[in-house]
């Protein structure tokens, strides 16, 4: 299994309960020294709730039939060719962690940010840089989905309130020097298509001295989204949602949450960084999209955050749709340019069906790729070198300094403790050669 977040972990897992006329092993692999991918890097700190499927993916990990490799690069440190010699079969699980690009003037500007960099930065991720530049007053945050929401939450919540999560020292200290006073979530269709979720929506508006500004324009509603308040029950919710936040009060607060709806972006405007953002009225189509009005407008931002969708990344010698950012396959079984199955290998998760769904629909996804690999047997990899101790003198030969179940254990340990002291629940540890270093001590 290659990628130790819920795609793989769950993978895994379904494969060892599965009924099946055979024994199997797994080895796990993972980029980062730690377990739990985007649970862990991508789930926002303040959402302890959905960081609580950690505990799930822990018992899995910690039944101890499942041996765990972490800071294993594959396409680095391992090949295809070396997985053939060791395994029977492959299942990628490395989910999406880019941003989407937004081809629009401007997106590389300083000051214009992916959210994937943001998320990363804020969650501790070993391999981002540890400072982000705070330092703007108005930002702008693109996108109608739940990263956008995410990211606009902690750039506008008051950072002591982030204290009762796992954040980085760093991080809170940036947060809390932070002047911003408005951020401005931009949605290129109406407030009734939007991608976020009711309970992820509530919780913006649920911020300390920050005022929810919405517009009056937006909710000339048209007949389709009528239509769907009165026939989609999250619609009608989000709707409620909006129609609370309007009745509001508004202008005692230190700052302000802006929801700008028919807004797409057309340009990122500035010199030498971001001064502001061009983007045209859209009007709705009656059939749920929009089409363009001809009417421009400009925000004056200083920080643009994309938050349109994340993308997977190609892997060495494993096909790659590079339009949709995914591995092609049929149910999990990878294929070739010429619609063949490339035997033995094997997706799930976001690199399968791309970056899409919560958590939960990981599993059923991983239960399809799992039933079809297991119905493949007679097509599977037959390794010259299957027992258990041979992939381990590999890395070694390699010398690559991998973490295991143990040292996992430890750095976790670790982690809880440093938050200890302080009351904290955890504070991450977050260079790579200091999780190594505390995971494996030499
Ligand atoms: P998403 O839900 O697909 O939302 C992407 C948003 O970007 C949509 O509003 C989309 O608009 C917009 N967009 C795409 N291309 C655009 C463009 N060129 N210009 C302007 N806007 C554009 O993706 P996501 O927010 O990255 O979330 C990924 C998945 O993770 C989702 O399933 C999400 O629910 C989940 N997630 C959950 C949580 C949680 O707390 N539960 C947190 C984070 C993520 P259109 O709709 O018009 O295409």
């Amino acid at each position: 299994m290659i990628g130790g977040g819920p795609a793989g972990i769950y993978a895994a897992d379904i494969l060892l309960k599965m009924e099946r006329d055979f024994d199997v092993s797994i080895d796990l692999f993972e980029r980062l020294p730690a377990p739990y991918g985007l649970v862990r890097y991508g789930v926002a700190p303040d959402h302890p709730r959905i960081k609580g499927i950690i505990s799930t993916l822990r018992d899995v990990l910690d039944r101890g039939d499942i041996r765990f490799f972490g800071n294993v690069d594959y396409g680095t440190d391992l090949t295809l060719d070396d997985l053939k010699r060791h395994y029977n079969a492959v299942i990628f699980a490395t989910g999406a962690v880019r941003d989407s690009q937004l081809a629009i003037p401007g997106s590389g500007l300083p000051g214009s940010f992916g959210a994937a960099d943001f998320v990363s930065w804020y969650d501790g991720h070993p391999d981002v840089p540890r400072d982000w530049p705070l330092e703007h007053r108005s930002v702008a945050v693109i996108g109608n989905g739940n990263v956008a929401l995410d990211v606009a939450r902690i750039l506008a919540k008051p950072a002591d309130a982030l204290l009762a999560t796992e954040i980085p020292q760093n991080v809170y200290e940036t947060l809390k020097a932070s002047p911003v006073t408005d951020v401005h979530i931009l949605g290129r269709r109406g407030p009734m298509q939007v991608k976020f979720t009711p309970l992820e929506l509530r919780e913006l508006g649920e911020l300390d001295d920050v005022d929810m500004i919405l517009y009056d324009e937006d909710f000339e509603l048209d007949e389709a989204s009528k239509t769907a308040i009165a026939t989609n029950k999250q619609v009608f919710v989000i709707n409620r949602i909006f129609e609370g936040w309007r009745q509001r009060e508004t202008g005692s607060a230190s700052r302000r949450l802006h929801l700008h709806f028919y807004a797409k972006p057309l340009e990122i405007l500035g010199e030498d960084a971001v001064a502001g953002l061009r983007y045209e009225r859209t009007r709705p189509d009656g059939e749920g999209g929009v089409t363009g009005t001809g009417e421009h407008r400009t925000l004056e931002v200083q920080a643009v955050y994309r938050a349109i969708g994340y993308f997977g990344s190609e892997l060495s010698e494993v096909p790659f749709d590079a339009k949709r950012g995914v591995i092609p396959n049929r149910g999990g079984q990878v294929i070739d340019d010429d619609d063949e199955q490339v035997h033995g290998v094997y997706a799930t998760g976001w690199i399968k069906r791309g970056p899409v769904g919560l958590i939960g629909s990981t599993k059923s996804d991983a239960m399809e790729t799992v039933k079809n690999l297991v119905d493949d047997q007679a097509s599977w990899w037959s390794p010259a070198h299957p027992e258990p101790e041979a992939i381990v003198r590999l890395l070694e030969e390699r010398g690559i300094r991998y973490t295991d179940l143990e040292g996992w254990h430890r750095l976790d340990a670790h982690e809880i403790s440093l938050g200890e002291a302080v009351g904290r629940p955890r504070i991450k540890v977050v260079p790579r050669d200091e999780m190594v270093e505390i995971s494996d001590p030499e």
